[in-house]
């Protein structure tokens, strides 16, 4: 049974549907990334899941069990954890205030294990714990949201957007986070305009195009997409018109990144 499913769901705002059918599984352990142009559906499926927006038709299912009808707090406590597109921290307070509103949620026992492991993860934070995060980079923000959505021990994480506005070097070292926290057993649904980064991490993808599915497939098999690579990632279909370029163009970014195949 899948860990995520959305089935057939269609939303929109204001009686403008934005969202049309869509169907899609996240399993235990993976990354699956949510990829398109601008405006094209993804933070709005983010949405949907995390309870901030309601299908108005079609099912939620955790487990199995339908979710749609929960509101944004009990999706949290059924460990689905939002990460928004533009960070959204909290300028004025310090990282630790940042990091406790997490934790609101939080009624486990074992906090110092868990924070343990947290300042594993992000050991900049630890060492800043005092600050206020306004003075942080954009990457560093983005760490701190990242670490924020960690706090209530989801099992779902939803990342919208993490690489936008960020200088590409910290890019990099936030895709490497990500695909760590995957190895260490968070299911993860990523939406992104940076297609190659995404794929490059992800297990499987879903390609969105005006609020549908237009594509979908193991990550390996889109990066390998002549379509995906002149809309997506901008390299123009020659660049990857055979296979074994493709997999070339795959292996650097995964060296770059500094991740295994
Ligand atoms: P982006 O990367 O720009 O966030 P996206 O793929 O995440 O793009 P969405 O933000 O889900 O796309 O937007 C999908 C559509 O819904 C767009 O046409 C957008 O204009 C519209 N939309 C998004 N948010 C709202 C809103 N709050 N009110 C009305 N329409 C909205």
């Amino acid at each position: 049974m899948p860990l995520l499913e959305l089935r057939s769901v269609s939303t929109g705002y204001s009686g403008n549907r934005v969202l049309h059918d869509v169907n899609l599984i996240l399993n235990e352990g993976e990354i699956v990334t949510l990829v398109g142009a601008n405006g094209a559906g993804k933070s709005t499926v983010v949405k949907t899941i995390s309870g901030l927006m309601k299908p108005e038709s079609g099912q939620i299912l955790l487990d199995g069990a339908p979710i749609g009808d929960l509101p944004p707090s009990d999706r949290l406590r059924r460990g689905i954890a939002h990460v928004p597109e533009g960070r959204q921290v909290f300028l004025g307070m310090t990282v630790r205030d940042n990091l406790d509103l997490g934790a609101y949620s939080m009624t486990v026992p074992d906090h110092g294990e868990h924070m343990d492991a947290i300042w594993k993860l992000f050991p900049v934070l630890h060492k800043r714990l005092s600050d206020i995060a306004g003075n942080f980079s954009g990457g560093q923000q983005q760490m701190l949201a990242i670490a924020r959505g960690l706090m209530s021990k989801p099992r779902i994480l939803l990342l919208d957007e993490p690489s936008l506005g960020i200088a590409p070097l910290l890019v990099s070292e936030i895709f490497r986070l990500i695909a760590t926290l995957r190895d260490k057993g968070f299911s993860i649904l990523l939406a992104e305009q940076n297609a190659r980064l995404a794929l490059t991490i992800a297990d499987r993808g879903y390609v969105f195009q005006n609020g549908r599915i237009h594509l979908s497939g193991s990550a390996n098999d889109l990066l390998n997409s002549p379509e995906v690579a002149e809309r997506y990632l901008g390299v123009g279909s020659a660049a990857v018109s055979s296979e074994a370029a493709s997999l070339v163009l795959a292996s650097r970014l995964r060296a770059a990144l500094n991740i295994g195949a």
